[in-house]
């Protein structure tokens, strides 16, 4: 057997241990990045940038029908079509891209990139099966980053017609009839998009409201805005199982009759889970929650130099987070002394409108102020014919340090910056009050909210 040995070595190429590996490679530590796959982990292949790349083009592909209509804007077309086939090529190539990068950046730090699936043999030393071969590495450090996997339903399991967001991001035709089964993140965005394209979508979500995670007030104007563009939703509702034919999805809400939803293609999207089997982590009896690695506020596991990030250690599973914790990782090996106790982690949907949560909200601080200001109010939301949803600010009463801010509405993802640079950097609400936001922008509404909290909004 080949062997190699290395300081640093990473299981895991997605947006956890890439990153992980380039800092690393920065502060001057030998690194090797172990990945089965591709580069760029679920995020960039089967995640986060395949699946906007799909809901712009559904976005499009909306408007523009919307045109062929009664445009108020007076733009006029005569019809319009998508082929799929070129959408998915499109997506695929802004994969590529991104992936292509990843590799590019990884070959300039000099990291050690080997394409095979790692099996760990003890906290020291990994086995790598490669094409050609089987390698054994040893190592000082062992960072672990091997991502989440799609959960299944054990009635209804992935295949034929049942299946993950994989295969939705890369249609080779689209359905007619598509059951969505959770109402969640991915259930949501992707529902969406697909309904967006003509095909007929029904939700199934065994809680009783949409993206149940989330404040109601945040999560109205999206349930709205789900029915206004004709989507099925079944709340409360438990999924038994395909029917006999196989071309239907039978739910039951509480004790009432069955029923049936017909269905050319069940999408299931009722969570993620960690990968943390099959590539003998078992060996090393770290201490686990569930399928999740216990890590502590440096990503050390119950190893000494074994450490973990991303969706193997949890919830929230965010890329952004797994970044964030793989870049520190690095600085830690190096000598640094970091801890990853983030004030604020952005959580954005892109459904339509969009939603953003960063910090706290009014329910999670015993004594504080909150205002919201709704879109209505602002006027390049009527200008881009999009009014609905506000920006909702949180601050401590005492000293009005800003601790929270939810948004939902057209494009409010762009806003996540500033609610996450606002409470980082300790910002309270006459701070926020007193900066000049340029006119026309959503961002106005930034400011009138905080303006709001201090009792002397201009604009409502
Ligand atoms: P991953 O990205 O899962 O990477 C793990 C890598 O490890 C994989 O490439 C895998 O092949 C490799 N690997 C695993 N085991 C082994 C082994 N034994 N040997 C070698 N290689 C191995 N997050 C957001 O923040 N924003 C979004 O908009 C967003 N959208 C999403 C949309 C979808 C449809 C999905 C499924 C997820 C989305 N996410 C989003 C979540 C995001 O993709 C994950 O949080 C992120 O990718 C986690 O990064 P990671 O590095 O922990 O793991
Ligand atoms: P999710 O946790 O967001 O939503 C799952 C939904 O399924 C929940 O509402 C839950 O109540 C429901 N559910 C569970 N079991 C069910 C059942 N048997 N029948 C009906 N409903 C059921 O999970 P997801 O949408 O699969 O996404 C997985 C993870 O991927 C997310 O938690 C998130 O971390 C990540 N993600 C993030 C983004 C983003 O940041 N924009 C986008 C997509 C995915």
């Amino acid at each position: 057997m080949h062997t190699q040995s290395t300081t640093l070595l990473i299981i895991g190429g997605g947006p956890g241990g890439y990153v992980a590996a380039i800092r690393a490679a920065q502060l001057g530590i030998a690194t090797t990045l172990v990945e089965a796959e591709q580069l760029g982990g679920t995020c960039l292949n089967i995640g986060c940038i395949p699946s906007k790349a799909l809901i712009h083009a559904a976005d499009e592909f909306a408007k523009i029908t919307a045109c062929a209509g009664d445009s108020a804007l007076g733009i006029k077309v005569a019809s319009a079509s998508i082929d799929i086939a070129r959408t998915v090529q499109w997506k695929d190539g802004i994969v590529g891209k991104l992936t292509g990068g990843v590799g590019a950046l990884l070959k300039k730090h000099k990291v050690n990139v080997i394409k095979g699936w790692a099996t760990v043999v003890d906290g020291k030393t990994v086995d790598v099966k490669t094409a050609d071969q089987t390698l054994r590495i040893s190592c000082t450090h062992l960072l672990l980053a091997t991502g989440s996997l799609p959960v299944a339903l054990p009635f209804m399991p992935f295949g034929g017609k049942v299946i993950h967001s994989t295969a939705a991001l890369a249609p080779a035709v689209l359905p007619k009839q598509l059951v969505v089964v959770g109402a969640g993140y991915i259930g949501l965005e992707l529902g969406t998009a697909y309904r967006k394209l003509g095909v007929q979508v029904s939700v199934v979500e065994a809680l009783d409201r949409v993206l149940p995670a989330y404040d109601p007030e945040l999560t109205k104007p999206v349930a709205a805005a789900l029915n206004r563009l004709g989507i099925e939703l079944h709340l409360g509702c438990r999924v038994l199982g395909l029917n006999a034919s196989e071309s239907g999805v039978r739910i039951q809400a509480g004790d009432a009759a069955e029923i049936e939803l017909p269905a050319d293609q069940v999408l299931v999207a009722v969570g993620r889970r960690a990968r943390s089997a099959g590539f003998g982590l078992e060996s090393l009896h770290l201490d686990m929650h569930g399928h999740t690695v216990k890590v502590d506020d440096q990503c050390r596991t119950s190893m000494r130099d074994v450490w973990a990030i991303g969706d193997l250690t949890g919830e929230p599973m965010l890329a952004h987070r797994a970044m964030a914790q793989g870049e520190m990782v690095a600085e830690i090996i190096s000598g640094r002394r970091r801890y990853f106790q983030p004030a604020a982690m952005p959580a954005v949907c892109f459904t339509d409108p969009e939603m953003v949560v960063v910090g706290k909200t009014p329910d999670q601080v015993p004594d504080c102020i909150h205002a919201s200001f709704p879109f209505a109010a602002n006027g390049r939301s009527m200008t881009l014919e999009s009014a609905e949803g506000f920006v909702r600010v949180v601050a401590r009463r005492d000293d009005h340090l800003i601790v929270g801010w939810q948004a939902v509405g057209c494009s409010v993802s762009e806003l996540s910056t500033a609610f996450s640079q606002s409470i980082e950097m300790g910002a309270t609400l006459e701070d926020v009050a007193a900066t000049i936001h340029a006119h026309p922008t959503l961002g106005e509404a930034v400011q009138e909210a905080a303006l709001r909290a201090l009792g002397h909004a201009l604009h409502v």
